[in-house]
Protein backbone atom coordinates (compact mmCIF):
# COMPACT_ATOMS: atom_id res chain seq x y z
CA UNK A 1 0.00 0.00 0.00
CA UNK A 2 1.04 3.54 -0.69
CA UNK A 3 0.03 6.07 1.32
CA UNK A 4 0.29 9.89 0.51
CA UNK A 5 0.05 13.35 1.73
CA UNK A 6 -2.16 15.30 -1.53
CA UNK A 7 -2.18 18.71 -0.37
CA UNK A 8 -2.82 18.36 3.18
CA UNK A 9 -5.01 14.90 2.69
CA UNK A 10 -4.07 11.01 3.31
CA UNK A 11 -4.83 9.61 0.36
CA UNK A 12 -4.21 5.86 -0.97
CA UNK A 13 -2.47 6.14 -3.70
CA UNK A 14 -2.52 3.18 -6.67
CA UNK A 15 -1.77 3.24 -10.57
CA UNK A 16 -1.88 7.28 -10.61
CA UNK A 17 -4.91 7.58 -8.67
CA UNK A 18 -5.49 9.22 -4.93
CA UNK A 19 -8.28 7.61 -3.14
CA UNK A 20 -9.14 10.49 -0.43
CA UNK A 21 -8.87 8.43 2.79
CA UNK A 22 -11.56 10.67 4.97
CA UNK A 23 -14.09 10.23 2.48
CA UNK A 24 -13.87 6.85 1.72
CA UNK A 25 -13.85 6.06 5.68
CA UNK A 26 -17.03 7.72 6.01
CA UNK A 27 -14.76 10.02 8.13
CA UNK A 28 -13.03 7.42 10.82
CA UNK A 29 -9.76 8.30 9.31
CA UNK A 30 -7.93 11.54 8.50
CA UNK A 31 -8.26 13.93 6.76
CA UNK A 32 -4.92 14.60 8.03
CA UNK A 33 -1.88 12.44 7.24
CA UNK A 34 -0.87 12.61 10.76
CA UNK A 35 -3.66 11.13 11.97
CA UNK A 36 -3.51 7.55 10.26
CA UNK A 37 -0.22 6.93 12.36
CA UNK A 38 -1.78 7.53 15.62
CA UNK A 39 -4.08 4.59 14.64
CA UNK A 40 -1.90 3.14 12.23
CA UNK A 41 -2.50 -0.88 12.25
CA UNK A 42 -6.62 -0.09 12.45
CA UNK A 43 -5.56 2.35 9.68
CA UNK A 44 -3.77 -0.30 7.55
CA UNK A 45 -6.75 -3.76 8.29
CA UNK A 46 -9.53 -0.87 6.77
CA UNK A 47 -7.03 0.08 4.02
CA UNK A 48 -6.87 -3.28 2.79
CA UNK A 49 -10.07 -3.52 1.90
CA UNK A 50 -10.14 -0.62 -0.23
CA UNK A 51 -9.91 -0.33 -3.93
CA UNK A 52 -8.09 2.92 -4.78
CA UNK A 53 -7.26 2.06 -8.09
CA UNK A 54 -10.55 2.28 -9.45
CA UNK A 55 -12.52 4.67 -7.31
CA UNK A 56 -9.28 7.30 -6.80
CA UNK A 57 -8.94 10.39 -8.75
CA UNK A 58 -5.86 11.83 -10.61
CA UNK A 59 -3.26 14.18 -9.54
CA UNK A 60 -0.21 17.26 -9.94
CA UNK A 61 2.69 15.38 -7.99
CA UNK A 62 3.30 18.91 -7.30
CA UNK A 63 0.51 18.78 -4.95
CA UNK A 64 2.24 15.91 -3.17
CA UNK A 65 3.49 16.99 0.25
CA UNK A 66 5.53 14.97 3.36
CA UNK A 67 4.33 11.43 4.34
CA UNK A 68 4.66 12.93 7.81
CA UNK A 69 4.81 16.71 8.09
CA UNK A 70 4.50 16.53 11.82
CA UNK A 71 6.53 13.81 13.39
CA UNK A 72 7.35 14.55 17.45
CA UNK A 73 10.52 13.46 16.42
CA UNK A 74 13.25 13.26 13.70
CA UNK A 75 15.94 10.79 14.22
CA UNK A 76 18.86 11.14 11.60
CA UNK A 77 21.85 8.34 11.28
CA UNK A 78 25.20 9.40 10.68
CA UNK A 79 28.05 7.28 8.72
CA UNK A 80 25.97 4.35 8.09
CA UNK A 81 27.28 3.21 4.85
CA UNK A 82 31.01 1.98 5.18
CA UNK A 83 32.03 3.68 1.44
CA UNK A 84 30.74 6.98 2.90
CA UNK A 85 32.60 7.15 5.89
CA UNK A 86 35.77 6.59 4.01
CA UNK A 87 35.01 9.25 1.73
CA UNK A 88 34.66 12.17 4.65
CA UNK A 89 37.89 10.56 6.51
CA UNK A 90 36.24 9.19 9.36
CA UNK A 91 35.93 6.02 10.77
CA UNK A 92 33.29 3.42 10.57
CA UNK A 93 31.06 3.85 13.79
CA UNK A 94 30.53 1.31 16.43
CA UNK A 95 27.32 3.16 17.58
CA UNK A 96 25.25 4.92 15.14
CA UNK A 97 26.30 8.50 15.62
CA UNK A 98 22.04 10.19 15.71
CA UNK A 99 21.27 13.75 15.23
CA UNK A 100 18.20 15.33 14.69
CA UNK A 101 16.73 17.22 11.61
CA UNK A 102 13.79 20.10 13.25
CA UNK A 103 10.85 19.11 11.60
CA UNK A 104 10.25 22.76 10.10
CA UNK A 105 12.19 21.29 7.01
CA UNK A 106 10.13 18.54 6.13
CA UNK A 107 8.89 18.60 2.67
CA UNK A 108 7.25 16.94 0.10
CA UNK A 109 8.88 15.11 -3.02
CA UNK A 110 9.11 18.38 -5.82
CA UNK A 111 9.91 21.43 -4.23
CA UNK A 112 11.63 24.39 -5.32
CA UNK A 113 15.31 23.90 -3.00
CA UNK A 114 16.65 27.07 -1.58
CA UNK A 115 20.29 27.25 -1.17
CA UNK A 116 21.39 29.92 1.75
CA UNK A 117 24.88 29.33 1.34
CA UNK A 118 27.26 27.99 -1.61
CA UNK A 119 28.20 25.13 0.53
CA UNK A 120 24.94 22.73 -0.07
CA UNK A 121 25.62 19.14 -0.47
CA UNK A 122 23.03 16.15 -0.81
CA UNK A 123 22.47 13.04 0.70
CA UNK A 124 19.86 10.75 -0.45
CA UNK A 125 18.67 8.47 2.39
CA UNK A 126 16.11 6.03 2.83
CA UNK A 127 13.53 6.87 5.51
CA UNK A 128 11.39 5.15 8.14
CA UNK A 129 8.19 6.28 9.39
CA UNK A 130 7.31 4.77 12.65
CA UNK A 131 3.48 2.89 12.96
CA UNK A 132 3.21 1.79 16.35
CA UNK A 133 4.88 2.89 19.47
CA UNK A 134 8.30 1.45 20.52
CA UNK A 135 10.43 1.29 23.69
CA UNK A 136 13.26 -1.20 24.52
CA UNK A 137 11.94 -3.40 21.38
CA UNK A 138 14.65 -6.06 19.98
CA UNK A 139 15.55 -5.89 16.45
CA UNK A 140 14.18 -9.26 15.81
CA UNK A 141 10.41 -6.89 16.51
CA UNK A 142 11.48 -3.83 15.10
CA UNK A 143 9.87 -4.41 11.66
CA UNK A 144 6.49 -4.34 13.45
CA UNK A 145 6.88 -0.84 14.72
CA UNK A 146 7.17 0.29 10.79
CA UNK A 147 4.49 2.04 8.88
CA UNK A 148 6.33 1.79 6.22
CA UNK A 149 9.61 3.25 3.88
CA UNK A 150 9.59 6.71 2.23
CA UNK A 151 12.41 8.68 -0.20
CA UNK A 152 14.25 11.47 1.86
CA UNK A 153 16.94 13.71 1.33
CA UNK A 154 19.05 15.40 4.06
CA UNK A 155 20.38 18.45 2.60
CA UNK A 156 23.59 19.68 4.22
CA UNK A 157 24.76 23.38 4.65
CA UNK A 158 28.55 21.78 4.92
CA UNK A 159 30.15 25.50 6.61
CA UNK A 160 27.75 25.97 9.43
CA UNK A 161 27.98 21.80 9.78
CA UNK A 162 31.47 21.88 10.29
CA UNK A 163 31.88 25.47 12.38
CA UNK A 164 32.94 25.86 15.93
CA UNK A 165 35.19 24.05 18.42
CA UNK A 166 32.36 20.82 18.35
CA UNK A 167 30.85 20.37 14.88
CA UNK A 168 26.96 20.25 15.25
CA UNK A 169 24.99 18.42 12.75
CA UNK A 170 21.05 19.65 13.60
CA UNK A 171 20.54 23.32 12.61
CA UNK A 172 22.43 22.99 9.46
CA UNK A 173 20.67 20.30 8.04
CA UNK A 174 17.78 22.29 8.60
CA UNK A 175 17.12 24.78 6.44
CA UNK A 176 13.70 25.34 4.83
CA UNK A 177 13.37 22.55 2.33
CA UNK A 178 16.40 20.58 3.51
CA UNK A 179 13.90 17.50 4.78
CA UNK A 180 12.45 16.61 1.17
CA UNK A 181 10.66 13.36 1.88
CA UNK A 182 8.05 11.12 -0.31
CA UNK A 183 6.62 10.75 -2.73
CA UNK A 184 4.68 8.77 -0.46
CA UNK A 185 4.97 6.01 2.12
CA UNK A 186 5.24 2.22 1.22
CA UNK A 187 4.33 -0.56 3.28
CA UNK A 188 7.02 -3.17 4.17
CA UNK A 189 5.07 -6.39 2.69
CA UNK A 190 5.41 -4.39 -0.80
CA UNK A 191 8.89 -5.21 -1.12
CA UNK A 192 10.39 -8.40 -2.20
CA UNK A 193 13.78 -7.81 0.02
CA UNK A 194 12.77 -4.48 2.44
CA UNK A 195 16.33 -4.51 3.55
CA UNK A 196 18.23 -4.54 0.02
CA UNK A 197 17.06 -1.67 -2.02
CA UNK A 198 18.63 0.44 -4.45
CA UNK A 199 19.13 3.91 -3.71
CA UNK A 200 20.92 6.70 -6.27
CA UNK A 201 21.09 10.31 -6.61
CA UNK A 202 21.63 12.31 -9.81
CA UNK A 203 22.27 15.65 -10.50
CA UNK A 204 20.98 17.51 -13.67
CA UNK A 205 20.73 13.40 -14.75
CA UNK A 206 24.49 12.33 -13.88
CA UNK A 207 24.45 9.91 -11.50
CA UNK A 208 26.49 10.80 -8.32
CA UNK A 209 25.16 8.95 -5.49
CA UNK A 210 24.25 4.93 -6.56
CA UNK A 211 23.94 2.06 -3.44
CA UNK A 212 22.26 -0.49 -1.80
CA UNK A 213 19.77 -0.10 1.24
CA UNK A 214 21.83 -3.64 2.26
CA UNK A 215 25.04 -1.86 2.72
CA UNK A 216 23.81 0.08 5.98
CA UNK A 217 26.43 -0.70 8.81
CA UNK A 218 23.50 -0.51 10.72
CA UNK A 219 19.94 -1.72 9.75
CA UNK A 220 16.55 -0.76 9.70
CA UNK A 221 16.02 -3.19 12.75
CA UNK A 222 19.15 -2.81 14.76
CA UNK A 223 18.96 1.04 14.30
CA UNK A 224 14.33 0.83 15.85
CA UNK A 225 16.01 -1.25 18.36
CA UNK A 226 18.93 1.21 19.05
CA UNK A 227 17.49 4.36 19.44
CA UNK A 228 14.08 2.98 21.19
CA UNK A 229 16.85 1.74 24.01
CA UNK A 230 16.53 5.51 24.29
CA UNK A 231 13.98 7.07 23.23
CA UNK A 232 10.31 6.23 23.12
CA UNK A 233 9.48 6.33 19.32
CA UNK A 234 5.75 7.31 18.34
CA UNK A 235 4.01 6.86 15.04
CA UNK A 236 4.75 9.11 12.56
CA UNK A 237 8.35 9.63 13.62
CA UNK A 238 10.91 9.57 10.96
CA UNK A 239 14.10 7.91 11.20
CA UNK A 240 16.97 9.22 8.26
CA UNK A 241 19.15 5.87 8.19
CA UNK A 242 22.11 7.76 6.41
CA UNK A 243 23.59 8.27 2.72
CA UNK A 244 25.95 5.91 1.19
CA UNK A 245 28.89 7.85 -0.84
CA UNK A 246 29.00 10.26 -3.60
CA UNK A 247 28.44 13.22 -1.18
CA UNK A 248 29.84 16.58 -2.82
CA UNK A 249 31.74 17.67 0.48
CA UNK A 250 33.74 13.55 -0.37
CA UNK A 251 35.06 14.73 -4.09
CA UNK A 252 37.91 15.89 -5.18
CA UNK A 253 37.36 19.00 -5.73
CA UNK A 254 34.92 19.35 -3.41
CA UNK A 255 31.29 20.03 -5.26
CA UNK A 256 28.06 21.88 -4.01
CA UNK A 257 24.70 22.43 -5.62
CA UNK A 258 24.10 25.66 -6.88
CA UNK A 259 21.34 27.26 -8.18
CA UNK A 260 19.47 25.47 -11.49
CA UNK A 261 20.32 22.19 -10.48
CA UNK A 262 17.84 19.41 -10.57
CA UNK A 263 18.57 17.10 -8.02
CA UNK A 264 16.86 13.63 -8.24
CA UNK A 265 16.89 10.82 -5.51
CA UNK A 266 15.00 7.67 -6.17
CA UNK A 267 14.87 4.57 -4.14
CA UNK A 268 13.74 1.19 -5.36
CA UNK A 269 10.06 -0.14 -5.09
CA UNK A 270 9.08 3.55 -3.75
CA UNK A 271 9.89 6.40 -5.92
CA UNK A 272 10.98 9.47 -6.57
CA UNK A 273 12.28 13.19 -4.67
CA UNK A 274 12.73 15.75 -7.65
CA UNK A 275 14.18 19.39 -6.16
CA UNK A 276 15.48 22.44 -8.23
CA UNK A 277 18.04 24.41 -6.53
CA UNK A 278 17.07 28.13 -6.27
CA UNK A 279 18.74 31.50 -5.10
CA UNK A 280 18.27 31.57 -1.22
CA UNK A 281 18.89 33.57 1.52
CA UNK A 282 22.17 35.68 0.97
ZN1 LIG B 1 22.53 12.16 6.28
Amino acid sequence: MRVANLSGRAVIVADDRALDVHTASAGRFGPEPGRLYADWPAFSEWAGSVAAATEGVTFDRRDLEAPSPAPTQVFAIGLNYRDHAAETGLAAPEAPPTFTKFASCLTGPETDLPLPTDTVDWEVELVVVIGREATGVSAGSAWSHVAGLTVGQDYSERTSQMAGPAPQFSLAKSFPGFGATGPWLVTPEEFADRDDLAIECAIDGATVQSGRTAQMIFPVPELVAYLSSVCTLRPGDLIFTGTPAGVGVGRDPRRFLVPGNVVTSRIEGIGTLVQQCVVGRT
